[in-house]
């Protein structure tokens, strides 16, 4: 009595793949399809790592900047008559 081979669904394009040593790529059902997937994850992460810094290039305090109040320049405003 045989025992069944286990396939399973390759993550990356969903082609069965039978689960055994032979299936030097399993759960994916090529090195591409593996490639592919690892590839898709790694770029997750750094996403999210490269999103994780950026809440600290958005801490500008609005009240910090000097802009308002119009005593720049005085008026030069002599009466030359
Ligand atoms: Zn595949």
């Amino acid at each position: 009595m045989a025992g069944r081979v286990v396939s399973v669904s390759c993550p990356a394009c969903g082609r069965k793949v039978p689960f055994e040593p032979a299936s030097r790529w399993r759960p994916f059902c090529s090195e591409r399809c593996k490639t592919l997937d690892l590839g898709a994850w790694a770029a997750e992460r750094y996403r999210i790592a490269g999103e994780s810094r950026d809440p600290q290039a958005h801490d500008v305090d609005p009240a910090a900047g000097g802009t308002g109040g119009g005593t720049g320049t005085p008026p030069t405003n002599g009466s030359h008559d």
